[in-house]
């Protein structure tokens, strides 16, 4: 058994109760550490305010080097964090390490981004009253960020919040997830040792409702960043006061598959889209919609791929499909599928459990209104809905009070143009699932899927203020 401690103002530091971290395959508690009480978390964000100048002045060189120097650190404890990974959330091994690779490159391209952080001048004599005047504007560090991050990404979603704040010179209180919180401690012990200032990371560990809202709540925090679930994205727009939120939040994600599409294609990547991490991923494949032409062999394929998933544990390194999260979700999904086959539904391959294990499952007569469609599954289950015509298509894909990524696969350009134009989505992906990310590119969602953009400039947009300057030359 690990133990760990809340890092606070450099420190290792004891809280309250004991948190306990179980295996998500085996259920055996494999770590503890301690929750923080309300003193924890002021004292961490006092620590959090008292470095942030200190951040703020540090040259954008200096930054720079903490940042790759972390990145370095990560990859030469990659398979530790790895393992970890897939211990605490479940994640298949190979998927895990996929993680690390893409924290690695999220380190990296905060390590450049650093030091591209600037403005530009405005001709201010463009108005009468700015006649001799000079002006420009720079971005400056919003000073305290507080960063709560959910399971299901344990070091990556962590990463997208921790490298760009200090790559903008702010410092950071953060809360991991409960149930995932080890691989962020560990992370922690890497920035430190990277040379980033005591303060500059803290870490609370312990429930939402306290400590999360305890951060969000506090006035000396000057910008909250969430991914999570909307209720609780929902929950902080109503708590947080006056202060820059960023919502990631989450999504029922779409693909429209075309009468042109390359099947073969389309088939491994949705299994790939729709079951990596047990579907528990933000962009998982949920609803595709498939030409009405091709419907049959494309289901034919893909429950054929979907039975040819290794599920068990994920830290076999054959194992494709790990444990859901927890027994409360695999019940949810359950009663989900349930209450679909007792409104029609017809359950293709799948809908089986076993403790936390929930296999590959396709479904097939849905209907638009059902949970298991209408709503967010996260969980390895993909519905299959036949179409007519693409723009009957279109509309059911935006038939969604989501809207963080929706996947087309077709070769008709004339199509593609017409889905970018009108799918209401914060990212469109061609001949791929929504399940593509790269850790740079602006990544966020419109309506209920969040406010705001991460991919590491994008976040250091949010997680900067824009200061004007303007000189009156004398006359
Ligand atoms: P969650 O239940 O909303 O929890 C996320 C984080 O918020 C956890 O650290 C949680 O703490 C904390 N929290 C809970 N209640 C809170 C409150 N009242 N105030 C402040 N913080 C609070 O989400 P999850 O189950 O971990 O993750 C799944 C959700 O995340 C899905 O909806 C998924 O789509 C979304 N997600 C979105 C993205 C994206 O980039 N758009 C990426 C990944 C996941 P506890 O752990 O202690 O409850």
């Amino acid at each position: 058994m690990k133990e760990y401690k809340l890092f606070i103002n450099g420190r290792w530091v004891d809280g309250g109760a004991v948190i306990e971290v179980r295996n998500k395959y085996t259920q055996d508690v494999f770590a503890i550490l301690p929750s923080a009480r309300h003193e924890d978390v002021d004292e961490a964000i006092s620590a959090a305010q008292k470095a942030a100048p200190i951040l703020a002045g540090m040259p954008a060189h200096q930054r720079s080097v903490i940042l790759s120097q972390t990145a370095h650190l990560l990859k030469a404890r990659k398979e530790e964090f790895a393992q970890t990974i897939a211990t605490e959330a479940g994640k298949a091994l190979k998927f895990a390490r996929i993680e690390v690779d893409r924290a690695i490159s999220t380190f990296t391209i905060a390590s450049e981004e650093a030091k591209r952080i600037s403005g530009e001048t405005i001709p201010l004599d463009a108005v009468p009253a700015g006649e001799g005047y000079f002006g420009f504007w720079l971005r400056r560090p919003v000073g305290v960020v507080g960063a709560i991050s959910p399971f299901n990404f344990p070091l990556n979603l962590v990463a997208h919040k921790v490298a760009p704040a200090i790559a903008a010179g702010n410092t950071v209180v953060l809360k991991p997830a409960s149930s995932t919180p080890v691989t962020a401690v560990i992370l922690c012990e890497i920035l430190s040792e990277a040379g980033l200032p005591s303060g500059g990371i803290n870490l609370v560990v312990g429930s939402g409702s306290t400590v999360g809202e305890w951060l969000v709540t506090d006035p000396r925090v000057s910008k909250v960043t969430f991914t999570g679930s909307p209720v609780v994205g929902e929950r902080i727009t109503q708590i947080a006061g006056i202060k820059k939120i960023t919502l990631e939040l989450g999504n029922n994600s779409p693909v429209i598959v075309a009468a042109d599409a390359d099947l073969e294609q389309v088939v491994k990547r949705c299994a790939i889209g729709a079951y990596y991490n047990s579907g528990q991923v933000c962009i998982s494949v949920q609803n595709i919609f498939s030409h009405r032409e091709i419907h049959e062999p494309f289901l034919e394929k893909f429950v054929h791929a979907s039975r040819d998933m290794v599920v068990g544990d994920p830290l076999d390194e054959r194992v494709d499909v790990g444990p859901m999260i927890d027994l409360k979700e695999v019940d949810r999904i359950d009663a989900w599928v349930h209450e679909a086959v007792d409104d029609g539904a017809q359950v293709l391959t799948g809908g089986r459990r076993d403790k936390c294990v929930y296999w590959p499952t396709v479904l097939d007569n849905v209907k638009p209104e059902m949970k298991i469609v209408a709503q967010e599954a996260f969980a390895p289950i993909a519905s299959v809905i036949s179409y007519d015509d693409f723009e009957e298509a279109l509309q059911l894909a935006n038939n969604t009070e989501y809207g963080l990524q929706a996947g087309i696969f077709t070769r008709d350009i004339q199509r593609v143009l017409k889905a970018i134009r009108q799918l209401n989505f914060g990212g469109v992906i061609i001949n791929d699932t929504p399940a593509f990310r790269a850790d740079h590119m602006p990544y966020g969602g419109n309506r209920r899927s969040g406010i705001g953009r991460e991919g590491v400039r994008f976040a250091i947009e949010d997680m900067t203020n824009i200061q004007m300057v303007a000189i009156r030359q004398n006359q």
